[in-house]
């Protein structure tokens, strides 16, 4: 080991033992199918079940609801390596729609979703975006009327991660049109399999994330049990969603960092074995200057990184850093990947290097989960 290696303090065995099997996993059953899920712009369905067996899925759910009874640790050791791996596997949707359902979610929803959701049976996906509405949500459209035991949902829904493989989608929708901006706002449960009025469009074509699928998806007087709201009252979705984005950024900012790292790395090994000039790239000082820079910014992201990762494993990781984390990682990731291709002069604009996807993959970082203008926005608020 270097003097300069680093590892994140909140590593245990434990975690350290788990991190080898989730590589061992994705080694194994996710890479030698990603041609395949790119071609076809979502995973395999038996993906999910097999994620599930290997405890992929809901790492930091207890395990009374069926989850793999760790901590947010677990998680971010799935986002980490399924990032170095270059896989885009909608783990992390998942485990944010579990966790709406652990927060918010009755007695009966837990039991009822969470175990198929930690098995792959269910599929998770979070709709909030619509067509005219993504950092505006008071622009929402979609309803859903209550109607005697039922809520019937009208609209649609864009930029939804896992849309195509979902069978069980958390909607924003409006249950009390009469009232403007944000209130009115609710979060319903909608378990799609066979479900009239209800359909998905195509994948859209992304620039990167290719092996995700992300579908529109529309709502057409689609009737759902009453029983599925969230939450114990109509109206609670805008705070809902605001308590429960931080989750989500972190595992945004646990991506970038490992992308980044992983950029840095394999750029390293590229640079020692192309020549150019008579020597290696390495050996020209505005290589090992830029790498030296990239290096160095990641060391930064990461330990600012395991700073917000130890806060929120004391649950006390604040709404503000959060979105700093965000922000600043996801900008660092893409100008570190940017660099990283450079270095690779024209391979590193070709789709068959890893360099490239991860460029291409990195961009929608610094739009998703909130844009980081709206970040800016957020961290604002504390001056
Ligand atoms: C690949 C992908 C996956 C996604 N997955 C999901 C998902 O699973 N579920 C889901 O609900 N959504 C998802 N989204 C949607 C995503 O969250 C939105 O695209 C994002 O919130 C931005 O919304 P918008 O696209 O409508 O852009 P707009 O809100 O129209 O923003 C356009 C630009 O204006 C800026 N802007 C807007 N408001 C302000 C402001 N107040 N101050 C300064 N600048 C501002 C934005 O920062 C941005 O630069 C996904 C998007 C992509 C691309």
């Amino acid at each position: 080991m270097s003097t300069c290696s680093y590892e994140s303090p909140w590593l245990t065995d434990e975690v350290r033992m788990f991190r080898a099997t989730v590589r061992q996993f994705i080694q194994k059953e996710f890479l030698p199918h990603q041609d395949r899920w790119r071609e076809q712009r979502r995973p395999d369905a038996a993906a999910w079940t097999a994620a599930g067996d290997a405890g992929l899925l809901l790492a930091d759910v207890p395990d009374a609801y069926g989850g793999g009874g760790g901590t947010f640790a677990h998680e971010a050791v799935v986002v980490d390596e399924l990032a170095r791996a270059g896989i885009a596997f909608g783990s992390g949707i998942q485990s944010v729609v579990a966790h709406y359902i652990l927060a918010y979610g009755s007695e009966h929803q837990k039991r009822e979703w969470l175990p198929r959701m930690a098995r792959g049976e269910l599929v998770g996906a979070i709709a909030m975006s619509e067509p005219g509405a993504g950092s505006d949500l008071s622009g929402i459209q979609t309803t859903a009327r209550r109607d005697n035991g039922y809520y019937v949902v009208n609209g649609s829904k864009t930029f939804v991660t896992n849309g195509g493989s979902a069978s069980l989608v958390c909607v924003a929708a409006k249950t009390d049109s009469t009232v403007g901006g944000l209130k009115g706002i609710s979060l319903v449960l909608v378990e799609t399999p066979g479900l009239a009025g209800y359909r998905v469009g195509r994948p859209l074509d992304k620039v990167g994330m290719h092996a995700q699928d992300t579908c529109e998806l529309f709502f057409d007087d689609v009737r759902i049990p009453a029983a599925n709201l969230l939450g114990p009252a109509e109206g609670k979705g805008f705070s809902q969603m605001m308590d429960s984005l931080p989750y989500e950024r972190l595992a945004v900012a646990v991506r970038a960092v490992a992308m980044a790292e992983h950029a840095v790395a394999i750029t390293a090994d590229y640079v020692k074995q192309r020549a150019a000039f008579g020597k290696t790239l390495l050996d020209f000082q505005n290589t090992r200057f830029k790498l030296a820079e990239c290096m160095t910014v990641a060391r930064v992201g990461r330990v600012f990184l395991d700073h917000c990762i130890e806060r929120f494993l004391q649950g006390n990781l604040d709404d503000i850093t959060t979105a700093m984390a965000k922000y600043w990682l996801t900008e660092a990731q893409c100008a570190i990947v940017d660099e990283c291709v450079q270095l690779h002069g024209g391979y590193g604009y070709m789709t068959e290097y890893p360099i490239a996807r991860m460029w291409t993959d990195s961009r929608v970082q610094r739009i998703y989960a909130g844009t980081n203008e709206i970040m800016k926005e957020l961290i604002a608020c504390a001056l």
